[in-house]
């Protein structure tokens, strides 16, 4: 399950830096194709963009709580995905995302997922 929202974070983040005339990312292997102007624009321009975008206010840390027994428990998110499945570690309850929400971190954790923090919304979407 893939989700579109970070390429096309990386790619508005391109665009922006000086000297890009057209940036876009493939969605299959997720590598930015980039054409610049060397004289405007570096490589290096083009890494602090792309980093900055994937960094932005990002929290990859959170606590998720378990509905059926309370437990607690540090997790870290992944970047670019969403998790449907987490079993509690306590209890052994696979809990399922609410309806709506795009993934169990954003249904039980104390905070919304990647792509839910950078764009507003994910794969389901
Ligand atoms: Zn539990």
């Amino acid at each position: 399950m893939d989700c579109a929202v970070c390429p096309i974070t990386v790619r508005k983040a391109l665009a922006k830096v000086p000297g890009v005339t057209s940036a876009k990312v493939d969605f299959t292997s997720k590598s930015p194709e980039v054409v610049f102007d060397p004289k405007k624009a570096s490589v290096d321009a083009l890494t602090n963009a792309t980093a900055g975008a994937v960094m932005t206010a990002v929290v990859l840390t959170t606590i998720i709580t378990c509905p059926a027994c309370w437990h607690r428990k540090d997790e870290t998110m992944p970047v670019d995905a969403c998790a449907w499945y987490y079993e509690c570690e306590h209890c052994k309850t696979v809990l399922r995302p609410n309806y709506g929400d795009c993934g169990v971190f954003c249904s039980y954790g104390a905070n919304k997922c990647p792509p839910m923090q950078q764009a507003g919304s994910c794969c389901a979407g």
